[in-house]
């Protein structure tokens, strides 16, 4: 993802570690989990930091640091994005890491969770110096990383291009072309068809799911997209497709409205084309807060984190949320939307896609066989199904929240695999 987000995916109120082991903890609440697999759960095996230094063009030394944070690997590699932004640190790739490790539990995915960062304004290097700073990374990573040890893939401010010097690099190191390496690649070096589209994808696929759940029919569903990027174009042009009347969508500098639904298809997204959403030819134009305040059967926060706040939760008046972003509704509003009703269908599951069709890649890589575009968005259907009926399946028995059933499907499999694995020595 090549994302132009200016604040890291954070609660406001609470750090993404301090979240990642609240959910932890409701999760457990409902299981009969060893405390000493819980307390394992709540710190992450290992937390790397690196110093990477880069020539600038001007021929100065830059000189950065990273970090690559593993939660888990219980059930598989670590899996998880490598993000260059200026907000990275230590702590916050400790949380995301533990959100990678529930995401990839919650799909049945045979990975485990990491994250890492470099400390960089993107903006701030030229292609050059972005290609040197990602080449030495990878040099510095080497001994923490590999396909069946940690697979990073893009994030914030790193996109196919980063992966393919990244995979390069990688390569030339270890004397063979290592396309498993990394995922998120351009499909000319073993990246895969439909990976760009699929969180989108998914986001679409499970909020299909929910209307059905609630007895609506899409033909009669309204829906609002914060954020027409990777996630938001993808998933609004899935809905539109399906029926569904896409009435708002935005991007950083404002919202277009159109009650009568906008043809999302002829809105060019952010990728496409950045700034072509809010200078759109709509009859009407919104500000970004107005957009989650819209009478709507659906909202879907597809941009950045914490736009869902104790602020504003009160004035939602969508039926239902569906987080395309990652860590859009901070725990107050979470609160708040659950005294109101209002239900939540959590980021773990519903931007699955992205890792999902990751770990397709890492298996056409690792077999050397490429699938069809048509193969993976088939395949990706039916993981995404199969991962809604066992959320599903909690929320119905336990009576809980849709967030809560999802971890603790992810806790389930992480303590069970645990359990099966034991303790060495
Ligand atoms: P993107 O850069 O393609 O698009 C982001 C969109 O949000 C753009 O339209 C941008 O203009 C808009 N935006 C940025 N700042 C905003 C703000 N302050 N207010 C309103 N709109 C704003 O990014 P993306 O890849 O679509 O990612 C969006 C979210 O989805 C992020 O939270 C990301 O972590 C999450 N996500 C992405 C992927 C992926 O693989 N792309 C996977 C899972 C989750």
């Amino acid at each position: 993802m090549a994302s132009t987000q200016s604040t890291p995916d954070l609660e406001e109120e609470e750090t993404a570690v301090e979240t990642a082991r609240r959910q932890l903890e409701r999760a457990a609440a409902h299981l009969d989990v060893d405390e000493g697999v819980i307390e394992r759960l709540r710190h992450p095996k290992s937390v790397h930091r690196f110093t990477v230094p880069v020539e600038r063009d001007d021929g100065t030394m830059e000189v950065y640091t990273a970090y690559r944070a593993h939660h888990d690997n219980v059930r598989g590699p670590y899996k998880g994005g490598l993000r260059y932004h200026p907000g990275v640190n230590e702590e916050e790739c400790v949380g995301l890491a533990m959100w990678m490790t529930w995401k990839c539990a919650v799909m049945d995915i045979p990975f485990g969770g990491g994250k890492g960062g470099v400390v960089v304004d993107p903006k701030d290097l030229s292609g050059d110096e972005k290609e040197r700073l990602t080449r030495r990374l990878a040099q510095e990573l080497r001994p923490v990383i590999g396909p069946m040890n940690d697979i990073p893939a893009p994030d914030m401010g790193t996109d196919p291009q980063t992966m393919a010097w990244f995979m390069d690099a990688y390569s030339m190191q270890e004397g063979e072309t290592c396309p498993g390496v990394v995922t998120g690649k351009p499909p000319s070096i073993g990246g895969s068809y439909g990976r760009e589209e699929a969180p989108g994808r998914s986001v679409g696929i499970v909020t299909e799911q929910v209307l059905e759940h609630y007895d609506m029919d899409p033909a009669d569903t309204t829906v609002a997209v914060q954020g027409f990027g990777s996630v938001g174009a993808n998933a609004a042009r899935y809905l539109d497709d399906l029926g569904a009347s896409v009435v708002a969508v935005s991007d950083v500098d404002g919202a277009i409205y159109d009650p009568d639904g906008l043809d999302t298809n002829d809105v060019e997204g952010h990728d496409e084309r950045p700034g072509m959403v809010s200078g759109y030819d709509a009859p009407e134009t919104l500000a970004n807060e107005e957009l989650l305040t819209l009478d709507v059967d659906v909202l879907i926060p597809a941009a950045i984190g914490n736009v869902l706040t104790g602020e504003n939760a009160r004035d939602i008046q969508a039926d239902i949320i569906v987080e395309g972003a990652n860590g859009p509704t901070t725990s107050t509003a979470d609160q708040i939307f659950e005294e109101k009703g209002i239900p939540v269908i959590p980021d773990i599951l519903a931007n699955a896609g992205g890792v999902t069709v990751s770990y397709f890649e890492w298996l056409q890589d690792i077999n050397r066989r490429k699938w069809t575009l048509e193969r993976v968005n088939e395949e990706l259907e039916t993981e995404m199904l199969r991962a809604w009926n066992a959320m599903k399946a909690e929320y119905e028995v336990r009576d809980v929240t849709w967030r809560d059933a999802a971890y603790i499907v992810a806790l389930k499999r992480v303590a069970e695999a645990h359990g099966a694995r034991g303790l060495w020595p």
